[in-house]
């Protein structure tokens, strides 16, 4: 687990900016080296040799980095890789190849202050336990390159202040990497929790077969909606979709070739009605499409519409089926067992009067 995560397409983006910004941070830094380095009586060819490579290095992968010929994944990698690098050649060369009594001490010491932004870039560009590994193998090396000399220089000068220093900035270190490591571990738990109880929440709202909303959703829209119609005095209708002859269908063919006519059906008929439209299935053939914002009328034309679909289509590429709706609208007063009641009852009409076909509920006459 990445500390930031995988990011949407923007957040790569995004991404990729502050990588270049730092590019180009490094390059004006190693460019401000140069020139100290140049200017000073200690200034080294090999260092001012380094530096330049730095600063190429830093452009050229500027201009990758901008013009998009690497991935971001390489860039974190080279990124790593270099910045590992830089570290410890100026660490062993100020410990190791330095001329003695120049400013070198101080240097190695304040790259050493450095060393943690390594385990940070770590923990940024990878997963949890490669993070670990990338950053155990920079403090083994920065141990290895730093120990010798601070044990070496110790005895004969009887100042212990290297060894300790030393030795402090190991602890620190260790304790940022276990620090980052937890922290991203932790981040990965709730990450996996939430991503869970995503899955389970879906899983819980959605019909298995068809992946249409379930009753259970489909109840949730429905008292939605019907509060909604209530405080603001909208209206919306309900149709209650009911294969017909669908159990001739299964004895004939067999319950996958049913199977295949609920799903091809369920696609249909999603794809015909209008996004703020809810389908769900009801329950075994039954549907029921929840149509926000439509009276009786325009809920009748839109089940005669859904019908003929489905009367002129073949399913499953060999099956055709007829189906038969009822429609209500909802009324004040109703409740959403009142008015799925009264579209299943308009549903029931449209099997008595012969199946394929649409019944619309009996709305009363006003009273005088
Ligand atoms: P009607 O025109 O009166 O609606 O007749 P019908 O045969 O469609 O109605 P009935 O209620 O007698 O039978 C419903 C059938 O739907 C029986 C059941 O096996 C079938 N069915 C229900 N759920 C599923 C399912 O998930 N898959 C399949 N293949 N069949 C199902
Ligand atoms: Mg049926
Ligand atoms: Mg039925």
């Amino acid at each position: 687990m990445r500390i930031t995560r995988d990011l949407p397409i923007d957040g790569n983006q995004r991404k990729r900016g502050i990588y270049l910004v730092l590019l180009i941070l490094g390059g004006v830094g190693a460019a401000v080296s140069l020139a100290q380095n140049l200017l000073s009586p200690y200034g080294a060819t090999g260092l001012s040799v380094a530096t330049i490579a730095t600063i190429v290095g830093c452009a050229v992968l500027a201009g990758l980095t901008f013009w998009r010929r690497i991935v971001l994944e390489q860039l974190e990698r080279v990124l790593l890789a270099s910045a590992t690098a830089a570290v410890c050649a100026t660490i062993g060369y100020g410990l190791y190849l330095a001329p003695v009594g120049g400013p070198h001490a101080i240097n190695v010491a304040a790259t050493m202050l450095w060393i943690p932004l390594l385990f940070v870039f770590c923990a940024i560009a990878f997963d949890g336990l490669t993070s670990l590994r990338y950053s155990l193998a920079i403090y083994v090396l920065v141990v290895a390159l730093t120990l010798p000399h601070a044990v070496a220089t110790m005895p004969g000068t009887g100042v212990m202040d290297g060894l300790f220093f030393t030795l402090q900035a190991y602890l620190a270190y260790a304790v940022i990497i276990i620090a980052l490591y937890f922290f991203s571990d932790i981040q990965q738990r709730a990450y996996t929790m939430e991503e869970t109880a995503r899955t389970m929440r879906r899983l819980a709202n959605t019909d298995a077969l068809t992946a249409l909303a379930n009753r259970r959703q489909c109840e949730e829209q429905l008292t939605y909606e019907l509060r909604r119609a209530e405080r603001y005095g909208r209206v919306f209708s309900v149709l209650m979709i009911d294969i017909d002859h669908f159990k001739e269908l299964n004895d004939r063919f067999g319950h996958l070739a049913g199977d295949d006519v609920l799903v091809d059906m369920a696609r249909r008929i999603e794809r015909m009605v209008r996004a703020s439209d809810l389908i769900a299935r009801w329950g075994g053939e039954e549907f029921l499409l929840l149509a926000p914002e439509t009276n009786l009328e325009d809920a009748r034309r839109l089940a005669e519409m859904t019908r003929h679909h489905i009367d002129t289509t073949t399913l499953a590429d060999r099956h055709r089926v007829t189906i038969s709706v009822g429609v209500a609208s909802y009324r004040g007063g109703d409740t959403v067992q009142s008015v799925v009641a009264r579209a299943d009852a308009a549903l029931y009409l449209a099997k008595r009067g012969g199946r394929n076909q649409v019944k619309v509920e009996i709305v009363p006459a006003p009273s005088v």
